[in-house]
């Protein structure tokens, strides 16, 4: 049996798998500002899908950055009392068993690269529009080396543009994520029906796609997160055929198949590659 955890500013998903490519129990529990808390909290959800049985392995996605030997949070947005905590450690106390931790967004990449809408295809761009943008890229079904993580979302789009939570301005993120939706409109991205503003939003992903397209020459750009299912995905593909000129055509761009259960099949195809 293996276990995954997606752990989420606001929500922690755990789940089993009894052979390591489909996901079994799934358990959705709010995420503990403490950690210790969390760490208990762990252990009584596992003990209650695992019915006491051995795991043979336990990979975790997380929010915000990872120390490079992936132990420990350097940053969170939303779960502070998590950071610089060893969490790999606490975990291998608890499961004694081999423990794999990854960025929460490079695994929702994963796993929709692996099971997902970007299944079949050699390299996938994937971006997540929700509270916050981030993203991916993904070769051959293999998270992409990188150095210091992959920020998708942190792209200048508008020189001095509008406020993002990072402490920059005009990035991607400011422009079309719920949270800088709602800075600039006032209003909750779920609540705005004016087709207007979309198609402006939609212009404004285009150009981030474009960027997006030219570094990383993807087969298929593959859009998850909340955001996606107000945003206009034709006017941004209309919006991407104009703004990219130097390519003949550009990339497929679908949005994600498997939704909020992405992190969990990532870490599910993490475990197959470990
Ligand atoms: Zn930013």
């Amino acid at each position: 049996m293996y276990l995954v955890f997606d752990i989420g500013g606001t929500n922690m998903r755990i789940a089993t798998s009894l052979d390591g490519k489909t996901l079994s129990a799934t358990k959705i529990v709010p995420t503990p500002k403490d950690f210790e808390q969390g760490v208990q909290t762990f252990k009584q959800v596992a003990d209650e899908l695992t019915n006491g049985q051995k795991i043979k392995a336990v990979a975790a996605g997380v929010t915000g950055a990872l120390d490079k030997e992936k132990t420990t949070q350097l940053t969170s947005p939303h779960v502070g009392g998590w950071i610089g905590k060893p969490l790999k450690g606490e975990l291998e106390r608890l499961f004694n068993c081999p423990i794999f931790l990854e960025n929460d967004a490079n695994l929702a990449a994963l796993g929709e690269a692996t099971y997902g809408a970007g299944a079949g295809h050699h390299i996938v761009a994937f971006l997540t529009i929700s509270t916050g943008v981030g993203g991916a890229r993904i070769v051959n079904q293999k998270i992409d080396e990188n150095s210091l993580g992959f920020e998708p979302g942190h792209q200048i789009i508008v020189i001095d543009g509008s406020p993002c939570n990072c402490g920059g301005k005009g990035h991607l993120e400011s422009y079309v994520s719920g949270s800088g939706i709602e800075r600039v409109y006032g209003k909750k991205a779920e609540h705005i029906n004016d087709p207007q503003i979309w198609d402006k939003i939609a212009r404004y992903l285009a150009v981030g796609l474009q960027n997006t397209t030219v570094f990383w020459s993807p087969d298929v750009i593959v859009l998850g997160g909340s955001v996606m299912k107000s945003l206009p995905l034709e006017n941004t593909k209309a919006y991407l055929d104009e703004l990219l000129t130097i390519f003949p055509k550009p990339p497929d761009v679908v949005v994600g198949k498997i939704g909020d259960s992405a992190g969990l099949y990532g870490a599910l195809a993490l475990l197959n590659l470990s």
